[in-house]
């Protein structure tokens, strides 16, 4: 089957005009080959439609893919607008998009693995003080980094421990 037969029209057109598109038939078929419900395979379709809608915004590189997934995750999906009809919750997208990297992956695309200049290691020095010292939310951190760049967007919130309560009582 095609996988833009899969789809609605609206989906279809936004998956095929984007970079996407030279992978949705190879996600369909690994979705199906590994035995998903055609429920499970329709709504992982529907996530992929729609982060495709958004990279046709965007200046998207598939070698920075990790990065762009985490952004359209984190702050795209909170704010978006893109319709009733699209997908937008955070545990079936992270699901579809995961296999989407590595569709991607097994076709030979190399992910981009960029070195952290000094300030973005001070940021994130700074960021882990915040968490760990001050016992500062994510939520909170956020809001006192606003100059966060994009490119550390996929450390967001940094995956450190939880703060020594007692630490922070001292
Ligand atoms: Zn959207």
């Amino acid at each position: 089957m095609n996988v833009f037969d899969a789809l609605t029209p609206l989906a279809a057109r936004r998956l095929r005009t984007s970079v996407v598109s030279p992978f949705a038939q190879a996600y369909w078929d690994r979705l199906n080959d590994q035995g998903y419900a055609r429920s499970t395979v329709r709504l992982y379709l529907n996530c992929l439609a729609h982060f495709a809608h958004w990279t046709s915004r965007q200046q998207v590189n598939l070698s920075a893919l990790d990065r762009h997934i985490q952004r359209f995750v984190d702050w795209h999906l909170p704010r978006c607008r893109c319709g009733p009809s699209v997908q937008r919750r955070r545990p079936s997208m992270r699901a579809a998009l995961g296999h989407f990297k590595i569709v991607v992956t097994d076709a030979g695309v190399l992910r981009d693995t960029e070195p952290l200049s000094q300030v973005d290691e001070q940021l994130l020095r700074f960021d882990r003080y915040l968490f760990q010292m001050k016992g500062l939310a994510a939520s909170t951190r956020r809001r006192r980094l606003p100059c966060w760049p994009p490119k550390l967007l996929h450390l967001w919130p940094p995956q450190i421990p939880p703060p020594d309560r007692g630490l922070i009582a001292a």
